[in-house]
């Protein structure tokens, strides 16, 4: 893998694959006639015709497309928990409301689960627990990446990644009762999760960081619920994924909007997120279902001392 003078990067067969896996490029992802295709948004409508049903307890009822089952779902995905499991298995758990200021909970992943969605509707998301688990997988190798290699470039889906943030806001929602019991996702919010209409314009995925700034190692994982005035309920998250910052708007943030707010435009949906040390760098690549403006976001690390 090597940038060329042009600052394209050229991939070879023995690279590690940019997938994000453990394989190598020819025998993962084969790169056919020199380019890689960047990810598309994955399918999350349930199979099939619609049940009809509408499950009580499922926060998707309103689609009546429930099956009659509920499922255990991760407060974060199980798969994301489970790279932050310490030697002994489990996650540290701070800062929700039913715990006292400074209070740490450690726990397995299997017992971080709310039953707030049907099997149906929580397995027609599963792909966008996979895109979160890869991604943060690799951010959390972002250091080893930079001291072993020169270049790694990572694709995913930047569609799955929102979506991805919007389930989870709604789960802390729900879990956390922010906005009390009977709070339920907005139907456009539903519809957008389960594939049905995309965001609106304007709203999705924010880089949240200040660029050009080194970042600390640290394995966590926290969501921050966004309000604004005017707008009863969320009106987006921040999601921090190790030292990263991403904001989701669902609501466009106005065009008076500062620079120290969550949602800048000149972050919006990136399609390239750099990470360099030195002249060794680690590039997350999005794919995005509808056209982005191209906007590469580059920040840097160092080791700790
Ligand atoms: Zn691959
Ligand atoms: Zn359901």
């Amino acid at each position: 893998m090597r940038r060329l003078s042009d600052n394209r990067i050229e991939i070879e067969p023995y690279d590690p694959c940019y997938c994000g896996g453990d394989k190598r490029v020819k025998f993962c992802h084969p790169v056919r006639n020199g380019q890689i295709q960047r990810p598309s948004a994955s399918n999350c409508k349930p199979p099939g015709p619609p049940t009809g049903i509408a499950r009580a307890g499922c926060y998707a009822a309103q689609l009546n497309d429930c099956s009659d089952e509920m499922s255990g779902e991760h407060l974060f995905s199980e798969a994301v928990l489970n790279l932050l499991v310490g030697a002994d298995g489990k996650v540290v758990r701070a800062g929700y409301p039913w715990q006292e200021e400074g209070e740490f909970q450690s726990l397995t992943p299997a017992t971080c689960k709310a039953n707030v969605l049907c099997k149906r509707h929580n397995n027609a998301l599963s792909r966008l627990d996979s895109t979160a688990g890869t991604f943060l997988r690799a951010i959390l190798k972002t250091p080893e990446f930079l001291q072993n290699h020169d270049l790694r470039v990572l694709i995913l889906s930047g569609d799955d990644l929102e979506r991805w943030i919007l389930k989870t806001l709604c789960t802390h929602i729900l879990v956390t009762r922010k906005f009390g019991e009977n709070w339920k996702p907005p139907l456009d919010w539903l519809e957008i999760l389960w594939g049905m209409k995309p965001f609106p314009e304007g709203c999705g995925l924010y880089f949240n960081h200040e660029v050009g700034q080194s970042t600390p190692d640290t394995a966590k994982l926290a969501l921050h619920v966004l309000t604004c005035n005017g707008i009863v309920g969320a009106s987006g998250a921040i999601v921090e994924l190790a030292a990263h910052r991403f904001a989701l708007a669902m609501v466009p943030p106005n065009p008076q909007q500062t620079s120290d707010s969550a949602l800048v435009s000149k972050f919006y949906r990136p399609s390239d997120f750099v990470i360099t040390c030195g002249k060794r760098e680690v590039v997350y690549s999005f794919g995005w279902e509808a056209s982005v403006v191209p906007r590469r976001i580059g920040i840097s690390w160092a080791p700790n001392p």
